[in-house]
């Protein structure tokens, strides 16, 4: 019998995954998708609470944690809890982030808070993250006897010179970058990928119409990308226990035209 809050399950039964920023948009599609595959996941945000019990209340095996990853001290809190809630963590997915429009153009409007502040969610959060759950993710691969895995949400702006603004575009080129040199310092017991969504359908992107417009007439599939799209691809990279250092574009061919 599949008891799936045992812990010596051999599939992804009893692994857990702490996705966060994912009571919305893309990491609650990851979230849903990862715990269909049989992770207990530990559900993250910023301040939406009662939208995230209600998702762990729904999902088998999940909790939910608050915490403000522009703080310090609220990142080291979060892994700790996400490695209370069952004692272990085997998967780290760094969605969380910040992003609107100022054209490229404008180089004063892109000023230093504004730098600072994308920085600071969108790079050094990933990165004080990992440094926290990295003790965690080689126990995990240690017991699991196989890979623990990270995965970042970065951006196509991270790969080519597009983006809402240049300080999200270079911070994403930032935790790309990042996640080549993680990969290479952190293997074999950690492995660490991600994935560089074009476009998608979020909260984030809800307002941004020319956008939508430009991905709906140019890209070559012609829309831009369900949270669900992303999730698949972020569960590939979960499930191999090989791949390590990619940067998986994501972006509906728009990359081609
Ligand atoms: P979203 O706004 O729906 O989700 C962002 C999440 O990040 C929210 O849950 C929010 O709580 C969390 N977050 C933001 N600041 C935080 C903070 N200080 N502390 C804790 N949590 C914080 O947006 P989304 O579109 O689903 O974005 C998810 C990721 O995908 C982001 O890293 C974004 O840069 C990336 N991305 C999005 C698109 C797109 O078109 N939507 C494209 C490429 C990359």
């Amino acid at each position: 019998m599949n008891d799936p809050t045992s812990l010596d399950n051999p599939q992804n039964l009893g692994r857990v995954a702490l996705v966060t920023g994912s009571t919305s948009g893309i990491g609650a599609a990851i979230a849903r998708r990862l715990a269909a595959d049989g992770f207990a996941v530990v559900l993250h945000s910023r301040s939406s609470a009662e939208t995230g019990r209600a998702m762990a209340a729904a999902l088998p095996g999940a909790a939910y944690v608050q915490a403000d990853l522009a703080d310090d001290s609220e990142r080291a809190r979060l892994i700790e809890a996400a490695v209370a809630h069952r004692g272990r963590l085997d998967v780290l997915v760094n969605n969380a982030g910040i992003s609107w429009p100022i054209p490229h153009a404008d180089l004063a409007a892109a000023t230093p808070e504004i730098w600072e502040r994308m920085t600071n969610v969108n790079v050094i959060a990933p990165w004080r993250l990992i440094t926290a759950a990295e003790p965690a993710l080689r126990a995990a691969a240690a017991s699991a006897g196989r890979p623990a895995a990270i995965v970042n949400i970065s951006s196509h702006a991270g790969v080519r010179p597009k983006g809402a603004s240049i300080p999200y575009a270079a911070g994403k080129a930032a935790l790309n970058h990042m996640t080549k040199l993680l990969a290479a310092t952190l293997a074999p017991a950690i492995r660490v990928n991600a994935v560089a969504p074009g476009l998608v359908d979020t909260p984030m992107t809800a307002t941004w119409t020319a956008m939508q417009a430009m991905w709906r007439e140019r890209a070559p599939m012609r829309r831009p990308a369900r949270p669900e799209d992303i999730a698949d691809l972020a569960a590939l990279l979960v499930a191999s226990d090989y791949v390590t250092g990619e940067i998986v574009l994501a972006d509906g061919g728009f990359n081609l035209t």
